[in-house]
């Protein structure tokens, strides 16, 4: 380790990424430091993965609520304390904040509070005050990133929903993409009437068109009104209302407006350019296979360098440069096959490729679906279908692709990753006993190719 500088690596950026890598590094003898403008955590603890989920359980016992009459429950009077949810969401925040700085302090990794700012190849200043380091890591994460029209100041986004007062009675959530299912879902469960203006054709684009076509179909059946091929021009606000003016023309009323409309590197104002780190069009670091950008001594990783927006990546990557700076070992990250989920309503897991993507790749695939209504609602009486898809490359049997809509998909979905990770074979998935009764069953028991 390196006595010239004061640390041996300097983190910008307290979020799942940058703990991680400053943590293993400190265990592996380094001396580190993270920058930290807010509150340890990042976007996943505190403005993403964690509260989003909380509110997530929290929306959908409406749904547990009308389910229970069926199996002999009956449930009185239902309603939702909006700010006492807000206010245990954001105590278990500061609970998961203090593990962090325990994590960090517990580890030798010291904290410095303010922004910092790249003065050059290994330096960093923080209100004034300089750091030096052999090697600085950038780990500043995004932030969400909306279109300039007229009224867009009126908006919300993902941080301020997490956090709003009291509940709209009506809401327009603009994107189709993982943050505004999520919030439509959320929304519509605490009795919002929600409306999700999509520019496109189908909500998430990228996920396989069966999953899509199928959420929506979903979605809709919950209340949620999904207007595509629409696009808002400007935002007016009278009182307590707004009236957003629609592409086409016409004019629409809502309660509140948030856009999820995609999130940008964080890297403004970052001293990037005085240090001579080159960044892309969009902002995003540009770094190679080990997390190096073009100055030797900077490095970057997680949602900064906008490979994949996920907590998980963003640890892998702070795990590998750790490894490739400190040693012993260095193994790239395989971004093959990685498992990801919506947090939607119904939940989306999903891994390898979409049908698209595999035609695409192999040309001729074997596609394998399963659509039935799940056990519990032969009794709740709710009207939901379970929707599962394997996609198999037929020369070699390999399952590429698994897609499933419905209760668990996330916790399913680990599993069937695992999988595909070793290279299963579908005649591998149909030698395996299934787990009866389950939904996950269905998994080992697809049988007829879909013509
Ligand atoms: P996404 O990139 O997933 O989606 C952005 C959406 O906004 C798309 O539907 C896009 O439409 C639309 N859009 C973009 N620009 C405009 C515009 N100017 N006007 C109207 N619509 C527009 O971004 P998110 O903000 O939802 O999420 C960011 C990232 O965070 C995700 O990619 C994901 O990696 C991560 N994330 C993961 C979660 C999880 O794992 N469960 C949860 C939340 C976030 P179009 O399709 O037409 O381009």
């Amino acid at each position: 380790m390196s006595h010239d500088y004061d640390y041996d690596l300097l983190t910008i950026g307290g979020g799942s990424g940058g703990v991680r890598a400053s943590r293993m590094a400190a265990q592996k003898g380094a001396r580190v430091a993270v920058i930290e403008e807010d509150r340890v955590g990042g976007t996943c603890v505190l403005r993403g993965c964690v509260p989003k989920k909380l509110l997530v359980y929290a929306s959908e016992y409406a749904g547990h609520f009308d389910d229970a009459a069926g199996f002999g429950w009956s449930v009185g009077d239902r309603e939702i304390d909006w700010p006492k949810l807000i206010a245990t969401k954001n105590a278990e925040l500061d609970r998961l904040n203090g593990i962090y700085n325990n994590i960090l302090s517990n580890n030798g990794v010291e904290t410095i509070i303010g922004r910092g700012t790249v003065v050059d190849a290994h330096t960093v200043e923080v209100a004034g005050k300089r750091y030096t380091a052999k090697n600085i890591l950038i780990a500043v994460g995004g932030w969400p990133s909306m279109p300039q029209i007229p009224g867009i100041e009126h908006a919300i986004s993902s941080n301020e929903a997490l956090d709003l007062p009291k509940l709209p009675k009506s809401m327009v959530i603009v994107g189709g993409g993982y943050i505004a299912v999520e919030f439509a879902g959320i929304f519509a469960g605490m009795g919002v009437e929600v409306t999700e203006v999509i520019r496109a054709d189908h909500l998430l684009r990228g996920f396989d068109m069966d999953l899509r076509t199928q959420l929506e179909a979903e979605m809709t059946k919950r209340g949620i009104n999904i207007l595509p091929h629409t696009t808002i021009e400007a935002i007016e606000k009278n009182g307590d209302s707004y009236t957003l003016t629609l592409g086409n023309g016409d004019t629409m009323e809502t309660g509140a407006i948030m856009y999820a409309t995609g999130r940008a590197p964080k890297t403004q104002g970052l001293g990037l350019e005085q240090a001579g780190v080159k960044t892309a069009a969009n902002g995003a670091i540009v770094v190679d296979e080990n997390f190096r950008t073009n100055v030797d001594s900077i490095f970057a990783i997680g949602d900064v360098i906008d490979r994949v927006a996920l907590t998980p990546v963003a640890l892998a990557e702070g795990m590998a440069l750790v490894n490739y700076l400190f040693g012993p070992e260095t193994k790239a990250v395989d971004y093959e096959n990685i498992p990801s989920a919506v947090f939607s309503q119904p939940p989306l897991g999903v891994v390898g490729l979409t049908e698209e993507e595999a035609v695409a790749r192999y040309g001729a695939v074997d596609v394998y679906t399963s659509g039935f209504k799940a056990m519990k609602h032969t009794l709740s009486g709710r009207d939901e279908r379970t929707f599962m898809k394997l996609i198999v490359d037929p020369k070699t049997d390999k399952v590429i692709g698994a897609h499933m809509m419905g209760p668990d998909a996330a916790e399913i979905m680990q599993g069937i990753g695992i999988a595909m990770k070793c290279g299963a074979t579908k005649a591998q998935f149909d030698a395996t006993i299934g787990i009866h009764p389950s939904a996950a069953e269905e998994f080992v028991t697809m049988r007829e190719k879909r013509g």
